[in-house]
C-alpha cells in the first residue's frame, strides 16, 4: 500500500521539491540540499568562532540555557524557516525536530538539568495560525516530545493580539512582546522547561515566555530556536 501510496505520490525534497526515493518519516531533504544544511549548521559563529550548536552566544534574559541549530541569515536558512512557516511539511517538522531532539537531549545532559522536563513552545499569532491553518512551533515541540519522551504543555498564550511581529519596528518589539503574552489561566510548571520558538530576532519574545516560566514554577528554562538572526552590531 505505501509503495502504491508513493508511486502516486511521490515524495520531494521540502526545500527544492527534487523526487526522494525511500525518503523515510525523518527525511525531509534531498541529498543536495542535506549537505548544504551540515554544511549551514557547521559554519561557525562570527562572534564566538563555535560552531553553531555549540554557540551560546544569544543571552535570552531568564533562560539559563538557550540553544539554535542555525544563523538566519543564508538563502538556505530564510527557505527552512519560510516553508515551516508557511507549509504544514509534516516531513520538514519531523527533520527539525529530531535534529532538535538531539541536541535537547545532550544539553540537558552537560547542564545537569535535572530529572523533570517539560517541553512548551511560543505560540503563533492567532491571526498567522487563521492564515496558515497551523502553529509550526507547537508541532514540531510536540514532535520533539513525542521523540525524547517529555510532557508537551502549552503554557502561553497571546494576551493581546495587535500586530504581527514585521509590523513593529525592533525598537517597539520588546514592549509589543512583553505585552502580547501571558500564561495560561492555572498552569503550572516545575523543573526544567524547554520553551521552542521558530527563528529569534531580538529574543525577547523567548524571554517574555522564559520570565512567565519562572512565574509558574519553573527552576530552569531552555530557550530553543531552530534559527537565531545574528546581531549585526554591538557584538
Ligand atoms: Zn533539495
Ligand atoms: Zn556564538
Amino acid at each position: 500500500m505505501s509503495k502504491l501510496l508513493s508511486l502516486l505520490f511521490p515524495r520531494k525534497c521540502s526545500l527544492c521539491g527534487t523526487p526522494m526515493a525511500d525518503a523515510g518519516e525523518y527525511d525531509a531533504l534531498c541529498p543536495d540540499c542535506m549537505l548544504k544544511y551540515s554544511m549551514l549548521c557547521e559554519e561557525k559563529c562570527s562572534h564566538c568562532g563555535q560552531r553553531q550548536k555549540y554557540c551560546r552566544c544569544e543571552k535570552i534574559d531568564g533562560a539559563e540555557i538557550s540553544l539554535h541549530l542555525f544563523e538566519f541569515s543564508s538563502e538556505l536558512s530564510r527557505n527552512i524557516i519560510y516553508t515551516l512557516k508557511r507549509r504544514n511539511d509534516k516531513y520538514l517538522q519531523n527533520f527539525l525536530a529530531r535534529q532538535l531532539a538531539g541536541e535537547i537531549v545532550n544539553t540537558l545532559k552537560e547542564e545537569s538539568c535535572g530529572e523533570k522536563f517539560t517541553i512548551s513552545f511560543v505560540p503563533r499569532n492567532p491571526a498567522s495560525v487563521r492564515d496558515f491553518g497551523f502553529d509550526q512551533s507547537k508541532l514540531v515541540a510536540e514532535k520533539i516530545a513525542a521523540l525524547t519522551d517529555m510532557r508537551c504543555a502549552g503554557l502561553f498564550v497571546h494576551a493581546k493580539n495587535t500586530k504581527t511581529q514585521k509590523e513593529i519596528s525592533a525598537k517597539d518589539r520588546k514592549d509589543n512582546a512583553s505585552n502580547s503574552y501571558s500564561a495560561k489561566n492555572g498552569v503550572g510548571a516545575t523543573g526544567t522547561l524547554v520553551i521552542v520558538d521558530d527563528v529569534t530576532t531580538s529574543g525577547s519574545t523567548l524571554s517574555r515566555c522564559a520570565s512567565l516560566a519562572k512565574e509558574i514554577g519553573a527552576e530552569k528554562v531552555m530557550a530553543v530556536a531552530v534559527a537565531m538572526t545574528p546581531k549585526k552590531t554591538g557584538w
